[in-house]
């Protein structure tokens, strides 16, 4: 079905009812999450899940998470659950993981990007699990941005992103953790498997798992050809039309470098206003892990709205969540970092 304008929906009953009510014939609706906005539809309805696809430019064997708001939905979609994943449900959902599990014949093989398992969570933002609620329906949601740009933290962005081409957006304000969920999965059942790291840390999950290792993907570019444990890992992403060049030491090396290195017009990410360098154009995206994370997104769609070229951002310690940000902004880079 061609769609002409995207709803802007509120965080009310009625436009609660009326995105359920999307869900349940099979559109997309943008829904906030506690991490990013998610491109929301049935995850067992194939056209429901092709238009996802479609809205984002995503490629076809990039498997989409689910969101599930009970436990029984899980017994729906998944099986062979390790009770290793039972624990870490018991303590981390509802919220930011996801986990990697062998999927039912329930799942579609479009959502699980022809993968015979697929990524589950349980979001803890109330929009989010009363709109699985109110639908009856497991929802499939990838980041609601265009594929390969910075995820959405705003129903702002989403709608400039997703305008025209989803049913609608429902504004459940900023998100609060603002990078993606971290994606785990078991090599055995004793060892979690970090795919993509998020808030949930790998120190969090050691109180859960006896052992929990990082996969090398997450710091380092995949090659041609190599085979990779989470499609995601090989594309493009998160980088907006600024060219982005990370650069890794303190304050004051940062800033004696960016003064020799850096062309005309070109712009400064930084920790904080301490941190500005006179005279050159500076945003800030905070001091620590959680600021970072929930900041980051958004400054980089900021400098693509300033028209900028060329950012050169500090990079961030890459320890605790910090790691999640420090993982989207390598690729943001292209894997270009410069040690100072
Ligand atoms: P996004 O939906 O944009 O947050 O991206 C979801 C991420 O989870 C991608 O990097 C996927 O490759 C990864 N993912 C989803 N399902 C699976 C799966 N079954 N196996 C491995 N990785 C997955
Ligand atoms: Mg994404």
């Amino acid at each position: 079905m061609k769609i002409l304008e995207t709803k802007l929906l509120a965080d009310c009953a009625a436009d609660l009812m009326e995105a359920a009510r999307l869900l349940q014939n099979g559109q997309v609706v943008g829904i906030p999450t506690e991490t990013v906005y998610g491109l929301a539809a049935d995850a067992c309805n194939e056209q429901a899940v092709r238009q996802i696809f479609a809205a984002k430019g995503r490629p076809a064997d990039n498997p989409l998470i689910i969101h599930i708001a009970q436990l029984r939905q899980l017994q729906m979609i998944t099986k062979d659950v390790p009770k290793l994943a039972w624990a870490l449900a018991e303590r981390f959902w509802p919220g930011p993981l996801t986990m990697v599990l062998p999927k039912r014949s329930t799942v579609p093989d479009v959502t699980s990007g022809g993968l015979d398992t697929v990524g589950v969570r349980m979001p803890a933002h109330p929009v989010a699990q009363a709109l699985i609620l109110l639908s009856g329906s497991a929802l499939a949601a990838p980041s609601a941005n265009r594929s390969g740009y910075p995820s959405p933290t705003s129903a702002e962005h989403v709608m400039r992103d997703m305008q025209g081409k989803i049913a609608a957006v429902l504004d459940g304000g900023i998100c609060d953790v603002g990078v993606e969920s971290t994606v785990i999965a078991f090599d055995d059942s004793g060892t979690v498997r970090i795919l993509r790291p998020g808030y949930v840390t790998e120190q969090m999950l050691l109180e859960v798992a006896p052992h929990v290792i990082l996969d090398p993907a997450i710091l380092h570019q995949v090659g041609q050809g190599q085979t990779v444990r989470s499609p995601g890992m090989k594309y493009q992403h998160y980088s907006p039309r600024a060219h982005v060049t990370l650069v890794k030491g303190s304050c004051e090396a940062f800033a004696a470098y960016f003064l020799n290195h850096a062309e005309a017009g070109a712009y400064a990410l930084v920790y904080d206003d301490a941190d500005t360098i006179p005279g050159v154009p500076c945003l800030t995206y905070g001091t620590n892990g959680q600021e970072q994370a929930r900041q980051i997104f958004s400054k980089l769609r900021a400098l693509d709205d300033l028209g900028v070229e060329q950012v050169y951002v500090r990079a961030p310690d890459p320890d605790g969540i910090g790691l999640a940000v420090y993982n989207r902004l390598i690729r943001a880079a292209g894997f270009e970092v410069i040690q100072v």
